[in-house]
């Protein structure tokens, strides 16, 4: 659990700026969700924060230290992939064992972690199978598991729905809430569905071409939107 700040973050490639000076302040425990539209930056910030791509200027902290030049184990965070980021020549149990093993992580430790991570996650009974012989949504589970496995200050999560049918959206939406309820973490959560955003966040970033247009509670965005841009995209009817 860890409270992160963002101070004037910014990212361009080369010549380009996509991110154009980020403040934020994420208290510990807190479900933030970035919404926004496709290609405003919503991945490039989080793999940021994740430690998966050089940041360009600005500050990040996470748990009161400097961030910026820390790897993402230091950091204390983990990254939830969507779920066709499995190994699919592995069963669930190496999996979800593979960070900690390249970590050169302890045998016992690690047979304790995937134990505990399939008991949250109610993945006792497929630890021997394969991705393959899954469901869409226990496949996404396993790749949960493999963030849970690290014990991780914070959970960032890039759209891990965008992969699912609909009935199963809702289902693994579901399961994510409850386990920020059970864990209690600081976790930030990438979409571009206001209704996963509006359901999940306990607050919502409403971002655009790399900029934050209103930060607020789903409640505050939907009755007080700053602008046309967040009420349209939060589907408010101001
Ligand atoms: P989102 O996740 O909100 O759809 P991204 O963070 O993926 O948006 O992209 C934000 C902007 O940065 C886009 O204009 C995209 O084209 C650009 N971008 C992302 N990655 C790269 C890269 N590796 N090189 C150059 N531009 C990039
Ligand atoms: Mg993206």
């Amino acid at each position: 659990m860890a409270p992160v700040s963002l101070r004037q973050i910014r990212k361009s490639y080369h010549e380009l700026s996509v991110i154009h000076g980020i403040d934020l302040e994420i208290a510990d425990g807190e479900f933030i969700v970035f919404v926004g539209p496709s290609g405003c930056g919503k991945s490039t910030l989080l793999r940021m924060i994740a430690g998966l791509e050089e940041i360009t200027g600005g500050d990040l902290t996470i748990d009161g230290v400097r961030a910026n030049d820390q790897s993402p184990v230091e950091r204390g965070v983990a990254m939830v992939f969507q779920s066709y980021a499995l190994y699919p020549h592995m069963t669930v149990r190496d999996n979800m064992a593979f960070g900690l093993k390249m970590a050169k992580a302890d045998r016992t430790l690690i047979a304790q972690r995937v134990a505990e991570a399939a008991r949250i996650l109610h993945l006792e009974r497929y630890l021997d199978r394969r991705p393959s012989a899954l469901s869409g949504g226990q496949r996404q589970r396993v790749a949960i598991g493999r963030a849970i496995v690290r014990h991780p200050k914070v959970f960032l999560f890039d759209e891990p729905l965008s992969n699912l049918d609909a009935a199963l959206r809702v289902n693994t939406r579901l399961e994510i809430a409850r386990l920020h309820r059970d864990l209690g973490n600081t976790m930030i959560y990438v979409t571009h569905d206001q209704v996963e955003a509006m359901t999940l966040a306990d607050r919502i970033v409403v971002l655009n071409g790399g900029r934050v247009e209103q930060v607020g509670t789903p409640a505050e965005l939907y009755e007080r939107p700053a602008n046309r841009f967040v009420a349209s995209f939060i589907g408010s009817p101001a």
